[in-house]
């Protein structure tokens, strides 16, 4: 009998729902987990062995394993946790991969890397392309040929063509630096009581090395990282991994520099902006199981973890884990699959918990550990309303005398004061006085956002940018388009008229983003700054010692909208926006405007009872069958041609098979119909909790082609609803 030939199933990086056999040479070995490199058409792709076998077949003709790369090949647990994510989020397995397979340099042997850094010599010819390579190896980093070339917008080619030529000179990349183990007793405070208590009981589940989850719920304030901390101290202590996942916002320079004091070492940071090198050097480390401390945004979860023995979700009920693009995952739940597969326990902390994650400690699934009080001060900042019906305010101004003369006050006494809107731009919408015309996006049913600074009309929907047009574009009057409403901009022009003296920050995603951002954090921190103007940027996380005084100039803003959770979103923004009031020495009030004051969300505000208006949003979930209890799918059908899109929708809908505890809601026109000039409609399949909602979706859109321009995106628990 012949010799049986050895198959790796290799799942690739691609859209594809399963792994493709290859067969393995003479004399190579390979596990399951092992990262490869298969051909694939004429292209060759890097992938990862899902499984080995072999066969008798003698006719089979398969292509062969090109070579086994250097990593350290994905773990079983990691594995299991994509084929998991794929069969939730109904992706195919491939596209899981990829989130794991970001970083391919990490897969080559680290001792032999090229990079290119500027030559002597001045390259013959100087093409915008080639100059804009030279500008970036000019900034002084040794970049491999990919990064380069990618930076730079060009292709390898013109990379290489300057090294041919001596304008750029190759160097061999230094080795990549070790990461440090950590000193558990390096920093850290004395515990209060309550602390100690709560760390007690995390570090009783984090020895209990099963997939418990544990909410830690205090107020901000309260001591919630330092006790985490303990949690993440006992897992480091027992020889493993850690996660600590933020939202990116909240990965700022002085937390990290906490996290790194609490434990004597650095912290493998993982985050959009990381240098691909810097971002090289983290997966190889957690690869490698010698990074120990991996602070986080959403996707540190798909790094490929050895060892991985506690992950905390810090501001747990942050929309900014569910990701929107790609494979529509939400971090924190994946973070708990994760915790229930590796069989380690998972920490989620936050002031306001999330409904689902309440309603699951009410089932008992989640433990609950809480912090009522804030550290050293155990008065939480007042709030309290401002009735804007009763306000006179001019037109075109939007803070009330009361928050003007509070505001004054703060800052005459020497401290700090925020002023929160969460608008961006100068203002959300504008029109023609003459004619009644409205700037909106030529490519989507939006309005243009004015932004003054940058002096563009911008949509926030396709980022489509024009300059403000003198004269309307519709009936040709100049002078006669008009702002209408305040976003953050505006804002801080009233605040410059009433506040002259104020030495002002204003903190907007669009103005300040990296180093720039992480500079006005810090000079807010270091009381540079007296008064601040922020959006949601400012509300969370950060720790500002002078602030004594909040003000929240519009609370109603989010309450009216289609999406369930809106409510419980508004809560949680201005009660972590009111906690960023009073954490230093002084107390600290909040001043919340609002034309709504008998809702019951600004009355629960009012007296700081968060249970009193959770447990009646509960109740109004519960009764609409709406997440936390029941489920939700949304899928959104665009096309190109409107009336080809709602076909396309209806006939979508009409395919839903029939299905006890399922209904399938719609097609409806999307709440923006039209975006980048595609129409939108969307189908809202509400499902009970006890369903299996996965495998109606499956059976339903088996067959579901999408043909031309048309297109279908679905969204398992979707947190957008636009
Ligand atoms: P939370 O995460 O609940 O918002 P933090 O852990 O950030 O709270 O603590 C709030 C502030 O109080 C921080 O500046 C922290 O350094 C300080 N703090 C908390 N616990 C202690 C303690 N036991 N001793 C001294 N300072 C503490
Ligand atoms: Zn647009």
């Amino acid at each position: 009998m012949e010799n049986p030939i050895r198959i790796a199933e290799v799942l690739l990086p691609l859209a594809l729902g399963q792994a493709y056999s290859y067969a393995i040479p003479d004399g190579m070995e390979l596990a399951a987990g092992d990262f490869v490199e298969v051909p694939l058409g004429t292209r060759s792709y890097f992938g990862c062995v899902w499984e080995v076998g072999q066969s008798f077949g003698t006719n089979m003709k398969l292509r062969a394993v090109t070579r086994k790369c250097d990593a350290p090949g994905l773990s079983a647990t990691h594995r299991k946790f994509m084929e998991w994510l794929s069969a939730y989020y109904l992706e195919p397995k491939g596209n899981c991969l990829r989130m794991v397979m970001r970083v391919p340099a990490a897969l080559d042997d680290p001792r032999m890397q090229m990079a290119w850094v500027l030559g002597d010599i001045k390259p013959a010819k100087l093409t915008p392309q080639r100059a804009r390579v030279l500008e970036v190896a000019g900034q002084g980093f040794a970049m491999k040929t990919s990064e380069l070339a990618e930076a730079a917008g060009v292709g390898a080619s013109v990379v290489k063509a300057l090294g041919a030529q001596g304008a750029l000179k190759e160097v061999a990349l230094p080795p990549h630096q070790k990461f440090a183990a950590p000193d558990l007793n390096a920093g850290g405070f004395a515990l209060n009581g309550d602390q100690q208590a709560a760390a007690q009981a995390l570090r009783q589940v984090v020895a209990g090395r099963d997939g418990k989850v544990v909410l830690l719920d205090g107020v901000t304030g309260s001591g919630k990282t330092e006790v985490y901390f303990e949690a993440m101290a006992a897992s480091l202590a027992a020889g493993r991994q850690v996660l600590l996942l933020l939202p990116e916002i909240a990965l700022t320079a002085p937390f990290i520099a906490r996290v790194e004091r609490r434990f004597g070492c650095e912290a493998a940071q993982w985050h959009s902006d990381l240098r691909p090198r810097e971002r090289e050097r983290v997966w190889r480390g957690v690869a490698s199981g010698e990074a120990r401390i991996v602070v986080g945004a959403r996707s540190a979860l798909f790094l490929p973890w050895v060892n991985l023995g506690l992950i905390v979700v810090d501001e747990e009920h942050e929309n900014a884990y569910k990701q929107d693009e790609g494979v529509p995952y939400h971090a924190r739940d994946m973070a708990v699959l994760y915790g229930s597969l590796g069989k380690f326990p998972v920490v989620l902390s936050s002031a306001t918990p999330s409904l689902e994650s309440l309603m699951n400690v009410d089932r008992g699934r989640y433990s609950t550990v809480k912090l009522k009080d804030r550290h050293g001060r155990p008065e939480l900042p007042e709030t309290r309303l401002i009735d804007m019906t009763a306000e006179k305010l001019e037109p075109g101004t939007w803070l009330s005398p009361q928050l003007r003369e509070a505001t004054a006050l703060t800052l005459q006494a020497g401290d700090q004061a925020l002023l929160f809107l969460n608008r961006r731009g100068f203002a959300p919408l504008t029109l023609c006085r003459a004619c009644g015309h409205r700037l909106n996006c030529p490519d989507c049913a939006a309005a243009m956002v004015e932004h003054r600074f940058r002096k563009i009309l911008q949509c926030h929907h396709c980022g489509h940018q024009e300059p403000v047009p003198q004269a309307c574009p519709s009936c040709g009057e100049a002078g006669k388009l008009t702002p209408v409403g305040p976003g953050i901009e505006r804002l801080a022009e009233e605040a410059a008229q009433l506040f002259p003296e104020a030495r002002m920050a204003i903190l907007s995603s669009d103005l300040a983003r990296g180093q720039m951002l992480r500079d006005t954090l810090r000079g807010i921190e270091e009381g540079e700054f007296n008064l601040i103007l922020g959006t949601q940027l400012v509300a969370k996380g950060h720790h500002f010692p002078h602030l004594t005084l909040v003000g929240v100039v519009d609370a109603d803003l989010a309450l009216e909208s289609s999406d369930p959770r809106a409510g419980e979103r508004t809560w949680a923004l201005l009660a972590q926006v009111a906690g960023r009031s009073g954490r230093g020495e002084k107390p600290g009030r909040a001043l919340v405007q609002t034309y709504l004051p008998q809702h019951p969300l600004m009355k629960a505000l009012a007296r700081g009872d968060r249970d009193a208006y959770l447990n009646g949003e509960k109740q109004i979930r519960e009764v609409a069958g709406l997440p936390p209890a029941g489920r939700l799918a949304g899928l959104v059908i665009s096309g190109k041609d409107a009336n080809e899109t709602q076909r396309f929708a209806r006939d979508v809908a009409l395919a839903a098979p029939p299905a006890e505890g399922i209904s399938v809601l719609g097609p409806a026109p999307a709440p923006i119909a039209m975006v980048r000039g595609r129409h939108r409609m969307r189908l809202l399949v509400k499902a009970r909790r006890d369903v299996n909602l996965q495998a109606f979706l499956g059976a339903w859109l088996k067959d579901v082609k999408p043909k031309g321009s048309l297109a279908l995106q679905l969204d398992v628990d979707p947190y957008n609803f636009l």
